[in-house]
């Protein structure tokens, strides 16, 4: 009783204004023990996704093919904040962008002593963020970098299939560089991630966005051309005709499909060194055996691009079929107040690439321990980690049977049952009999079919390294 008051006057007094919440009634059922609450379960937040085994192995597989990708192509990893001040997102991605007008999580943060508050977003996306560390820590001070990341991203749309409020991009940038041969090698560096995927149902579609000054006679075209065709603009054109007339040719809307199909083309207005640079990248693809479609209407829904924009898109995931999206922004990092330099990047959905692997019914490697070590007796236990610490530090992956309950480790036909399902080949039987002579039973539970069945070995438990190797394995599901 003293303690439930002491408690009560402890709460009381941390915490004098519940916050919303922690309602009331909670902290009550925390406090009085004598009248407990229904506990309701927790669901995660709608359009953020759990990842669960077995399927996080899929993601594993993916970014380790990435990691390893990414070095032999010479792109090294940055990890920024996934909270930046709304402002870099605000300049970086445009006013006038879906992204900045609605998708964007963004709120005021708790007020320092002073009184004053920071205005923050979880980032919706990461070339902004890029371009603030890069430019923060000056580090294109020697040179062009070439960088690549992996990690959520934030933005607050309908969730449906391949669009969701947290997903996953990975994401590869190149500053410092204003050559066709790097947007070339951007898109050389997708398309074998696509083959190291076992991809095969994609299309890259290219265009060109020329410089700002190409754009601006081309959108002053564009709005003579929208003006005329005014009845036929949806809400979102009409409002964007004046402020952003270049992502009107983005919409999805079928009914806008004449109008935008006959707009001017951005391609007619390219000068002489836009085209040079948008027909050698054309020329290092058909080198490369890339196959490309020009895409008219291909703008990109950030502001931020010039140049060279491009999409590998697939028909197989329904309305979210863009996989892989990028472009050149020269200006952007001249925007973000850093030393003019050119740029050029893209961003993959990994959801979306998941799917498309699923979809195709690409193969991949997922784990399963190489041994399960079945215990009949706990009494067995201190010898049984100690062999595992051993197998395990000579490169061996063993799952331990463990009980639920603090009855003994249950019966051997139990334990068999999950060393089954655990897919390991292995198991590792640590008997009674067999460590009084110092010793393990090693039994293969995975023997090829038409081969005679392998019999159980004894293997000594002081000299754990002399069969290691027989148990490690890769096992392909
Ligand atoms: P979309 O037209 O599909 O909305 P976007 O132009 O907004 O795409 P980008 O900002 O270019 O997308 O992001 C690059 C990639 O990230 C996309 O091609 C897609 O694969 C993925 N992506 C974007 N938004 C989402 C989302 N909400 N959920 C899952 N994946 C997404
Ligand atoms: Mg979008």
């Amino acid at each position: 009783m003293l303690k439930t008051t002491l408690k009560n006057v402890l709460v009381r007094t941390l915490s004098p204004k519940l916050p919303d919440y922690m309602p009331e009634k909670m902290t009550a059922a925390w406090t009085e023990k004598s009248a407990p609450m229904k506990i309701e379960k927790l669901a995660a937040v709608k359009g953020m996704n759990d990842i669960l085994p077995p399927d996080s192995a899929r993601w594993e597989w993916l970014e380790d093919k990435v990691r390893a990708l990414m070095g032999r192509y010479a792109y090294r990893n940055i990890r920024t904040p996934i909270l930046e001040h709304t402002q870099l997102f605000v300049r970086g991605i445009g006013e006038v962008t879906d992204i900045v007008e609605k998708e964007m999580y963004s709120f005021d943060d708790r007020s320092d002593k002073h009184g004053d508050h920071d205005h923050l977003t979880m980032r919706p996306e990461n070339t902004a963020s890029v371009v603030r560390a890069v430019t923060e820590h000056n580090l294109l001070y020697d040179g062009g970098k070439r960088l690549y990341y992996m990690g959520p991203m934030f933005r607050r749309e309908r969730p449906q299939r391949g669009r969701y409020r947290q997903f996953h991009q990975i994401g590869a940038e190149a500053l410092g560089f204003a050559g066709p041969e790097v947007d070339a090698e951007l898109i050389l560096l997708a398309a074998a991630l696509w083959k190291e995927l076992g991809l095969t149902d994609w299309r890259l579609e290219i265009n060109s966005l020329g410089q700002p000054e190409e754009r601006a006679q081309h959108r002053a075209q564009l709005i003579v051309h929208l003006e005329q065709h005014a009845d036929c603009l949806d809400e979102e054109a009409k409002r964007r005709l004046h402020s952003n007339p270049l992502r009107i040719l983005d919409t999805k809307n079928p009914a806008m499909k004449a109008v935008v199909e006959s707009a001017p083309r951005l391609i007619d207005f390219l000068g002489p060194e836009s085209l040079v640079h948008f027909e050698a990248l054309k020329a290092i693809l058909d080198a490369n055996g890339i196959p490309w479609t020009l895409n008219h209407r291909l703008v990109r829904g950030l502001d931020y691009y010039n140049l060279t924009v491009f999409e590998f898109v697939t028909d197989r995931l329904g309305a979210q079929g863009t996989i892989c999206a990028g472009g050149r922004y020269d200006y952007l990092i001249e925007q973000m107040g850093g030393k003019p330099a050119p740029a050029v990047g893209w961003a993959l959905g990994v959801e979306r690439v998941l799917e498309l692997i699923k979809e195709e019914g690409a193969s991949m490697e997922l784990p399963a321990p190489d041994a399960y070590a079945v215990i009949p007796e706990s009494s067995a236990l201190p010898v049984v980690l100690q062999t595992l610490q051993a197998l395990r530090a000579a490169g061996v992956s063993v799952q331990m049977h463990a009980s639920a309950t603090l009855e003994g480790m249950g019966s051997m036909k139990s334990q068999f049952k999950r060393a089954d399902g655990s897919g390991a080949r292995f198991a590792l039987i640590f008997g009674a009999a067999e460590l009084a002579q110092g010793s393990v039973a090693v039994k293969p539970l995975r023997g090829e079919k038409a081969a005679p069945a392998q019999v159980q070995t004894l293997e000594p438990l002081n000299d754990v390294a002399a069969w290691a190797h027989m148990l490690r394995s890769k096992t392909t599901v």
